[in-house]
């Protein structure tokens, strides 16, 4: 159900649009369980079924006019009809005979011997479809409805009608006389939600409603799905724009006004300068540390432009005033990588490091030193870092002053929503580099502030993509030994863990399979295997051997996508290129290019479908995360780009996010004046 419908139930709970289709006389129990199917419950439900398309019969076309390719409605009469069977298989054609009075069409499906016996002789019928042939002119699986001129009012002939989704035992003929009826019955409790005018552009949810059904023309409809999807839209950013004003509502104060005691020696050790990019964000975050609400920032910058570096200065400014930091991770590779990189840096600053993961719990250890400090400095606070056991575990800050979120596409909303509150409203600063179109920034991140990262580190030599299909293979490894032999590291990434069988349906190769013959195949160099199913111990060992130089190759599966930084590491090959989107194998090439030496990424391919391979091209030819992410979204959608778990978006029937721009941005508008009137709460 859309938060749309959700809210217009809970302003009025005996809205009859919210009582179920069972109440209609026409729909008997059956009827609602088909209904079901196709997501309708509700009266008001069955209002929203979108049509799939249209068909103008208010001038069908004559059977003689027919031509090949055409896509045409006709209208006759059935001559004749017979089931054939064909060679000795069970393959069957049914054929029906259309008459009119200028010609006649023959309609033909394969193997649907049950329609034998649904089409009788004089009957007149209406057929939509593509024309195939011409002589004699021959439709194959039109689609096809009875004509009764007894009856109502004109509901499937001589107009636009709607075409409907249907599931078994629905008929389009039903559907359309139920929502014509339904319509005319209820359509007077299609009150507009909103107290504010939306502009005189958009009709009102009323008209809509009975334009996106039964159009009078066939440019009503889109003007129609535009108001719908406005609602939708204005719904989702009036609870993302509550939310945060809830937020500056209610949390209580934390100002971060630091001294530069901490950040001032952390800089001067880094080993380097911190790009422009970089110190206009660490800016952004300094003003909202101070600014006495707490910070709701999204941290977008591509993969290796240093947002590690910009976290851990966030971190310091709220230490340096005391208070604690918490950084989470998707993986716990990369909460150890943190771990230990932290640690590294905020050791001699003399601030704990704690890690926090599923199977790892700190404990206070008493052979450990403490650290000594000067009386008069302020009690230092504390770093935590860990995967999602911040969450659910038994982290519990009593200081918590700022929350790090890495990689923030890997988490939905509640995740992030949960932990802040665990800390009573501290700051938070949440990462991500898959760069968010503009339209799903909106949306998904409407309460979050945007900070990017415009830019890489100076002396980065871009990253040469390569698609190959698997004949290059013996190639690719010849290469691949070559790197290994000059003194660099490969990572080879694989689809699945392990098959049953032999190569497994879709002929995706697994990690563990490939593993022993590519150990012989690169001897004398060292070859580790990292995979989620390995025990922790074992996936912190070899990453550590891999990072340290101990491993020259590492075969892994998507384990290593996000986050891990080897320089050293400038070859990456991934099997089965074609299984993954394109935001998600740049991810995965930014773990290469790191270092000084020009590095490569072999992006292999089953090599069947041109499609994939093409789609891959676009990596080949470009590096700019932002122009892949629209690519991939275009291509595969919003969902595909964001994770499957992860936006908690309500279901949108009508608001597409990939191209809706301008109604996101006026749904922002709207909402936010609504929030201002008093009317509104
Ligand atoms: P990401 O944004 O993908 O998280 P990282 O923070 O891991 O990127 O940074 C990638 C690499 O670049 C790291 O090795 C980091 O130490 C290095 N780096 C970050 N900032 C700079 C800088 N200003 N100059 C040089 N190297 C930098
Ligand atoms: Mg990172």
């Amino acid at each position: 159900m859309s938060h749309a419908r959700q809210r217009f139930q809970d302003q009025l709970p005996t809205d009859p649009l919210s009582r179920p289709v069972s109440d209609l006389t026409r729909v008997a129990e059956a009827r609602a369980t088909q209904l079901a199917r196709l997501g309708i419950h509700t009266i008001g439900d069955l209002l929203m079924l979108r049509p799939r398309r249209y068909e103008d019969r208010r001038q069908v076309q004559t059977i003689s006019s027919l031509g090949p390719g055409d896509i045409a409605t006709v209208r006759g009469r059935v001559l004749a009809s017979g089931l054939k069977r064909l060679g000795k298989g069970r393959k069957t054609l049914f054929e029906l005979i259309l008459e009119d009075d200028t010609g006649r069409v023959h309609c033909r499906w394969w193997n649907r011997p049950y329609m034998k016996g649904q089409f009788h002789q004089g009957t007149e019928i209406i057929a939509h479809g593509r024309v195939h042939t011409s002589k004699p002119p021959a439709m194959e699986h039109p689609e096809t409805e009875a004509i009764d001129e007894r009856d109502e009012p004109p509901v499937h002939l001589n107009r636009i009608v709607p075409v409907y989704p249907l599931t078994e035992g629905i008929t389009q003929r039903w559907l359309r006389s139920l929502l014509f009826e339904v319509l005319q019955q209820y359509r007077g409790h299609l009150c507009d939600p909103w107290p504010i005018s939306l502009g005189r552009e958009f009709p009102s949810r009323e008209e809509a409603v009975v334009r996106l059904h039964f159009p009078d023309h066939p440019n009503q409809p889109q003007p129609a799905r535009q108001r719908l999807a406005l609602d939708e839209l204005i719904q989702l950013q009036l609870s993302i724009q509550t939310r945060r004003k809830r937020l500056l509502e209610n949390a209580p104060l934390k100002i971060c006004q630091g001294d530069n005691r901490l950040i001032k020696p952390f800089l001067a050790n880094l080993g380097f300068r911190c790009t422009d990019a970089q110190t206009r964000v660490l800016r952004e975050i300094r003003a909202d540390l101070l600014s006495g609400v707490p910070m709701r920032r999204l941290l977008q910058g591509d993969v290796g432009s240093g947002k590690t570096v910009v976290s851990a200065c966030a971190a310091l400014m709220a230490i340096e005033s005391g208070f604690q930091a918490a950084l989470m991770a998707p993986t716990e590779i990369l909460a150890e990588q943190h771990f230990q990189l932290f640690e590294r840096w905020f050791a001699p600053l003399g601030i704990d490091v704690h890690l926090h993961t599923a199977n790892r719990k700190p404990t206070l250890d008493p052979t450990q030193p403490t650290l000594a400090f000067t009386p008069e400095s302020p009690s230092p606070g504390s770093l935590a870092v860990g995967t999602h056991a911040l969450i659910e575990g038994a982290f519990s800050p009593d200081n918590l002053g700022l929350v790090i979120i890495d990689e923030q596409h890997r988490f939905g909303v509640a995740q992030r929503e949960k932990l802040v509150r665990k800390g009573n409203y501290p700051h938070l600063l949440v990462m991500t580099a898959t760069p968010i179109p503009r339209t799903l920034g909106l949306t998904l991140y409407g309460d979050l502030d945007v900070s990017i990262i415009d830019q890489h580190p100076g002396g980065r030599i871009p990253v040469k993509t390569h698609v190959r299909t698997q004949s290059s293979l013996p190639k690719v490894w010849d290469f691949v030994h070559k790197q290994l032999d000059a003194g660099r590291q490969a990572y080879v990434v694989y689809p699945r863990i392990e098959t049953d069988g032999n190569a497994g349906p879709k002929g995706l190769k697994a990690v563990t399979r490939e593993f022993d013959s590519l150990r012989e195949r690169f001897l004398p160099h060292a070859t580790g295997l990292l995979h989620g199913s390995l025990p922790r111990e074992e996936k912190e060992s070899v990453m550590r051997a891999f990072r340290e130089g101990h491993l020259q190759l590492l075969l892994a599966t998507t384990v290593i996508e996000v986050g891990v930084d080897v320089p050293n590491a400038t070859i990456m090959v991934i099997e089965n290129a074609e299984q993954y989107g394109l935001a998600q194998l740049h991810q995965l090439r930014g773990r290469i290019g790191r270092g000084t030496h020009e590095s490569h990424c072999i992006l292999l391919t089953s090599g069947k479908s041109d499609e994939a391979n093409r789609r891959l091209t676009v990596l080949a030819k470009t590096t700019d995360g932002f122009e892949i992410a629209e690519a991939d979204l275009l291509l595969r959608g919003p969902g595909d780009l964001l994770g499957s778990d992860q936006s908690g978006l309500p279901k949108l029937l009508f608001a597409d996010l990939t191209k809706d721009v301008r109604l996101v941005e006026r749904a922002r508008h709207f909402a936010a004046d609504l929030l201002k009137t008093d009317e509104w709460i």
